[in-house]
């Protein structure tokens, strides 16, 4: 099994590859030739009548920047690679439909690690109901996953982070820092049984596919959102994204950002909710904004508004950015009133 083309084997045997009805409407040749080839998106694939475009995204997933062996067990590495990629198809309102694998493995982790990890990813590709089109396998010292992923969303109504007016509100699904608190669980050794929705908002995290698509119109009503991303990196960094793409400020409410709760014993230690929801990457809520009223839910998912868009010249001057950095489009009223500037500290590669 320690061949490629027995690696390659495996992969396909353990992934969905797809060869029912539904792929047959939009994928020619899948995995096996030397590259796949997509139909033309037609209507049928998106909803409401309208023809469909084609969200592509690429995400790496590497040991050591995003995932460690010690504490990220093979079969999270596998959901987890293919959910946060698909966590970008869900930001701009698409239907999952495929993607492409292109796995570096040691030798050491072709047999029993490979395994786990395609467990995982089956699994996660069966919840968004992906199929494998593609790939590559390659040899290296450390498991770096690249993943190329692909949806469809109704012509001319993906979301996009430029959208966002002076007037609209701010949301958020879910709660937030709940994978940050997770990760600096699991790096201490500690898990009780209360910790274990903490545990998996970082190991095995839900991704909003369907929030996506019902912002986007995909419903048959009018779309809902009038910008979105993710938050992959902590809502400081990606609402900042959103502001920037806009041309806008946002002003959010402390007190009214979910935050995620926090065990008893870890509050005593002085643990700020605040910081990890402010911060905090990995949680793959979606972020958005929008006119007038939205529901406090959709399938379960808790949505909740933070604050409102406004015009930039509207924010508070209090607050200053660090050496180096462009002053932040965000202004954070803290619960006594005061206000100042809040700085994108979510994750950043590069940031020293
Ligand atoms: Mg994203």
């Amino acid at each position: 099994l320690r061949s490629e083309a027995g690696i390659i084997e495996r992969i396909w045997a353990k992934l969905p590859t797809g060869d029912d009805e539904d792929r047959r409407r939009w994928l020619e040749i899948g995995v096996g030739d030397d590259a796949a080839v997509l139909r033309g998106a037609p209507v049928g694939l998106a909803n409401y009548g309208r023809t469909a475009d084609w969200a592509l995204s690429t995400d790496a997933f590497l040991e050591g920047s995003h995932f460690l062996t010690g504490i990220h067990p093979p079969g999270t590495v596998g959901y987890k690679a293919l959910a946060r990629a698909t966590s970008d198809l869900a930001a701009m309102g698409a239907e999952p439909r495929f993607f492409l694998l292109n796995l570096a493995l040691s030798p050491t982790r072709t047999a029993r690690w490979l395994d786990g990890f395609l467990a995982g990813m089956a699994e996660a590709a069966r919840e968004f109901r992906m199929v494998l089109i593609g790939g590559d396998t390659s040899r290296n010292e450390t498991i770096t996953v690249n993943l190329t992923v692909g949806g469809t969303v109704s012509h001319g109504r993906a979301l996009t982070r430029s959208g966002a007016r002076p007037g609209d509100g701010v949301y958020v699904t879910g709660a937030l820092g709940a994978a940050q608190l997770g990760l600096e669980l699991l790096l201490r050794g500690r898990s009780a049984k209360e910790e274990r929705q903490l545990l998996k908002a970082q190991l095995h995290p839900k991704i909003q596919v369907e929030v996506g698509r019902w912002l986007a119109g995909a419903s048959g009503w009018k779309p809902i959102a009038s910008a979105a991303i993710d938050t992959s990196d902590g809502l400081s960094t990606d609402l900042d994204h959103i502001c920037r793409a806009s041309g806008v400020g946002a002003r959010i409410f402390a007190e009214r950002i979910p935050c995620v709760q926090e065990p008893a014993w870890r509050r005593r230690r002085g643990t700020d909710p605040l910081r990890l929801a402010l911060h905090g990457g990995e949680d793959y809520q979606l972020l958005f904004t929008a006119q007038g009223t939205v529901p406090a839910q959709y399938k379960g998912v808790r949505i909740t508004r933070i604050g409102e868009v406004v015009p930039l010249r509207a924010l508070s001057r209090r607050g200053n950015p660090r050496h180096g950095e462009r002053r932040s489009s965000i202004e954070l009223v803290r619960s006594d009133g005061s206000s100042s500037r809040l700085e994108p500290r979510g994750w950043d590669h590069f940031r020293s």
